[in-house]
């Protein structure tokens, strides 16, 4: 097995400044050619990548701790994965499953019966982004109620397309001048520890919310609830204990399909193979899509097999949904998940991420809140002595990071929080390396 990521040597090394001559020259090239609305958190343009390091063009090596937003968990170009999408591309490129069906996609769908929250009968459709899933899964809730509304939470993110815009919180840049948004959709209070009155528990905050909707909309008209059980773009909220269960609870005893947008926060990310798996929440939907193949385009809808079965033959698909070559790679970066217990290298990584930032948190009170679980953890960054954000430091710090070398990445309602979202693979010294440029660049000094 000729394993690419392995010939990058796992060490961060600048030679030039960044972005060096050739990223400049790229980057001229594309102001003419790519839209300016397609944004880039670096000008550093890629010529390879693996375990724990990005090169560059100009041979410089940067330390990954954004996965390319969750999505390359097992290491870009991982051997397994490389593997599989070789043979798959010399065989078939595409039929398209829906004129004549292959094996790779009842392959994958199988896979996610097995690994996926809950041991009742499940079914999968398979399509091609995070959006797509989000918009089958509401298609699909949608038809199997025979409802309209749905229900999403403050600083929830859910995708791009238009009802995920209107899914989605945040105006700036999400939604900004691309309304009229998709109608029937509701907002209502989520679990933000941090931000909530003190003391108010998982159960207090899922009380808050149902009420919320119970009154704005009546729970008999509601089609599904959807949330992300850690929220990414929203700022890697992890709710109080106890929330989401008393929402799905809710769900259950008035009909409503309770769907968990796991996109981000799915397969071994958080230390388990989805974050449902830490509240023990059963999702009725499950939306996958990021890390579960390796960098491919792929994503799912995974369901309650009544559910995912009430919608008419022909009522779901896409030209592209399930390509063999994307199920290949899923198929590679499962078996490494499961070969190499990711799922466990998370929590490892949880412990290092957590001890460092915990002890940057006692010495600098710019750091409010230090959360997340697994490999999904963050810094929320405040003016000391108050909660109030402070997106300013927080974008310095993230500049000071890309200088130094270190792809770190901003997200948050309040553009104030530092997300760590390193490969599973990266080693020890180069995730210790990446926190000690990332503490220091969050120093007040800076
Ligand atoms: C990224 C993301 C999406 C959208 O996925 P795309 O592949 O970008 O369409 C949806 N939900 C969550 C939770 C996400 O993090």
């Amino acid at each position: 097995m000729t394993a690419v990521s392995t010939e990058i040597p796992q060490r961060r090394e600048l030679v030039t400044e960044l972005p060096g001559p050739r990223s400049r020259e790229l980057a001229e090239r594309r102001s003419a050619a790519v839209a300016a609305g397609v944004g880039s958190v670096m000008p550093v343009y890629v010529a390879r990548a693996g375990g724990g390091i990005v090169e560059d063009v100009d041979g410089n090596r940067l330390i990954d701790l954004g996965s390319g937003i969750a999505v390359t968990s097992v290491g870009s170009a991982a051997p397994r994965v490389v593997e599989g999408v070789r043979q798959q591309v010399g065989e078939s490129t595409h039929t398209c499953f829906m004129v004549t069906p292959y094996e790779g996609y009842v392959d994958v769908c199988e896979k996610l019966a097995e690994v996926t929250p809950g041991d009742h009968a499940k079914k999968s459709a398979l399509f091609n982004s995070g959006a797509e899933a989000v918009e089958n899964a509401v298609k699909i809730a949608r038809y199997a109620t025979g409802r309209q509304a749905v229900v999403a939470v403050d600083h929830a993110y859910h995708g791009r397309t238009n009802l995920t815009m209107a899914l989605t919180a945040k105006a700036m840049p999400y939604k900004k001048g691309f309304g009229p948004f998709a109608s029937d959709v509701y907002r209502v209070p989520t679990s933000y520890p941090f931000r909530d009155p003190e003391g108010m528990t998982g159960e207090q905050a899922a009380q808050r919310a149902i009420l919320a909707a119970d009154k704005a909309i009546g729970a008999d008209q509601i089609a599904a609830v959807i949330i992300e059980p850690i929220q990414g773009e929203g700022g890697f909220i992890v709710p109080a204990p106890g929330f989401l269960s008393a929402l799905a609870a809710w769900c259950k005893d008035n009909g409503i399909v309770f769907i968990a947008d796991e996109v981000q926060s799915g397969f071994c990310r958080t230390g388990a193979w989805f974050a449902s798996d830490h509240e023990d929440v059963v999702p009725d939907l499950v939306t996958t899509a990021k890390g579960i193949a390796g960098g491919l385009p792929l994503a799912a809808v995974t369901g309650r097999a009544e559910l995912m079965d009430a919608v008419h033959g022909g009522g779901l698909g896409g030209t592209y949904g399930g390509n063999p070559v994307a199920c290949a790679a899923a198929l590679g970066a499962i078996e490494t998940m499961e070969a190499e217990d990711l799922a466990g290298r998370a929590r490892e990584i949880e412990t290092i991420i957590g001890d460092r930032l915990r002890e940057l948190q006692a010495t600098n009170p710019a750091i409010g809140d230090v959360r997340g679980r697994g490999a999904m953890m963050a810094v929320e960054v405040v003016k000391p002595g108050t909660k109030e954000p402070d997106a300013e430091l927080t974008a310095a710090a993230a500049k000071r990071c890309h200088e130094q070398g270190v792809i770190a990445l901003t997200c948050g309602t309040y553009g104030n929080v530092l997300r760590l979202l390193p490969p599973l693979v990266i080693s020890d010294d180069l995730l210790r390396e990446g926190l000690d440029v990332l503490a220091d660049a969050l120093s007040p000094k800076g």
